[in-house]
């Protein structure tokens, strides 16, 4: 479906959910904001990850680093050397591409079809910054290019503080940054984004094990929220693409309207390479002592790395349907429906009084009051029933609570089911009940 972006970006802006960054003043191609919906979206993807990643499990702990941290972090990790990507300039309109982005033999510009370019020079993704008044050099900081070095850095503190035993992970979600040659497709490339990692430390030798481990768990996170298991695949890094530090990467790619196959989440075994790295620079000692061996080393790595605002775009185009819905009066009419999963959809449940008739007003107050304490609830009276019922499909809301002039005698309310679109009346007593079963 080639226009499946154009019509999910189109939804996404229409609704308040992710549109351009200073649109006012024309944008900034790669950075976007997420509105009302889209914030409350955001926070439900983070939370079904801390949720599965930390929260249910005893052996990973959570942390919150600094987005700018010592400049010698990046020097020690590699990534001012090597965190680069091969970057040429057209001769003829003098736009500038990923070398590894250009199609075609000869190579073809995108933007003007010309030829030829400029040989390939290493560009750093990293954003640099000053620190401080000065601005000689002096004080050059970074923004971080990914959560990662804050738990390699806080490896040792972390650990002796919330005495865990290897194996344990150090789970982290926050922004990073890179200066992408080729921002774009919607969400899926942007230079400010989100990232959602874990650095599961382990003993050397168990490492293989503990990766496939893990790859298996977090391909599980994806279907568990309803990602279909057709749109997705596990790939493995050929030995010339692993990154630096890596001994094997697997991803998870999705399938992306518009490269086919993306990838979603990288899985990489980063060896010791980052604590024997962090060692070797810091001098501080990043072994780990083994009280029942009485052994003492530096673990092994294995991490999951995912980006939110790119696993929310393959949320989004894997709820996405267009489909025919029958109408009170017996004929079909389309309806646009997110199927996102009920975790993750922005709103529970929306409150429609019939009308805006002044003795129905008060009663769907009460049922808003009723329910806002314990889900993220809408309340909407404008417009026909139909016309609310299908605002509230197009962006995924599982339940509409409809009160109308019934409801003052028997006490009772209808809620809609949005994938079935089945009725039932519920006591206005036993809604919340209801509603927690199925939510
Ligand atoms: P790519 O090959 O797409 O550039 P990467 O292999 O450099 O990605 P990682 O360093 O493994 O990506 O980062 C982990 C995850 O962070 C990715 O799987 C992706 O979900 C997300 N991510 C990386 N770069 C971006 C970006 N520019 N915009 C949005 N998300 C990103």
């Amino acid at each position: 479906m080639p226009d499946l972006m154009e019509q999910i970006t189109s939804l996404a802006k229409r609704r308040g959910i992710v549109f351009p960054s200073s649109e006012i003043y024309g944008g900034l191609r790669s950075s976007w904001d997420y509105g009302p919906l889209g914030v409350e979206l955001k926070r439900n993807v983070k939370e079904a990850w801390w949720r599965a990643m930390v929260q249910l499990r005893d052996d990973v702990v959570g942390l919150d680093a600094a987005i700018i941290m010592s400049p010698k972090v990046w020097e020690a990790s590699g990534h001012l050397e090597v965190f680069t990507d091969p970057l040429v300039e057209c001769r003829n309109c003098h736009q500038r591409f990923r070398a590894d982005d250009l199609q075609g033999e000869p190579k073809t510009c995108p933007n003007c079809g010309n030829h030829t370019f400029t040989d390939a020079r290493n560009f750093n993704l990293m954003f640099r910054t000053h620190m401080g008044p000065v601005e000689d050099g002096a004080e050059d900081v970074y923004l971080r290019p990914e959560t990662a070095q804050g738990m390699f850095v806080d490896f040792a503190t972390v650990q002796q503080t919330s005495r865990r035993k290897v194996p344990f992970g150090i789970a982290q979600i926050g922004k990073a940054f890179r200066n992408e040659i080729t921002p774009g497709n919607f969400i899926f490339r942007m230079r400010e984004f989100e990232q959602m990692e874990m650095e599961f430390f382990v003993k050397p030798g168990t490492d293989e094990q503990w990766h496939d481990y893990w790859i298996q768990e977090r391909l599980r996170w994806f279907t568990d929220l309803g990602v279909h298991p057709d749109n997705l695949r596990l790939r493995a890094h050929d030995a010339d693409e692993l990154s630096h530090y890596s001994k094997r990467t697997v991803d998870i790619e999705y399938r992306f309207p518009f490269t086919d196959w993306g990838e979603l989440e990288g899985i990489a075994n980063r060896t010791d390479y980052d604590l024997k790295a962090h060692e070797r620079h810091s001098g501080e000692d990043l072994t780990y002592f083994d009280p029942e061996t009485e052994e003492r080393y530096h673990p092994f790595v294995i991490e999951p790395a995912v980006g939110v605002d790119r696993a929310i775009l393959a949320f989004l185009i894997d709820a996405y349907r267009v489909e025919e819905a029958p109408t009170a009066k017996g004929g079909t009419e389309k309806r646009t429906l997110l199927a996102l999963h009920k975790d993750l959809a922005p709103i529970k449940a929306a409150v429609l009084p019939l009308s805006r008739n002044e003795r129905l007003v008060p009663a769907a107050r009460e049922v808003f009051d009723l329910l806002k304490p314990h889900w993220m609830c809408d309340y909407d009276d404008a417009g026909s029933i139909g016309r609310r019922y299908r605002r509230q499909d197009e962006v995924g809301t599982p339940f509409c609570v409809t009160v109308d002039f019934d409801t003052l005698d028997d006490r009772a309310a209808t809620v809609r089911d949005r994938d079935s679109m089945t009725q039932q009346r519920i006591p206005v007593a036993s809604l919340v009940e209801h509603l927690r079963e199925r939510l």
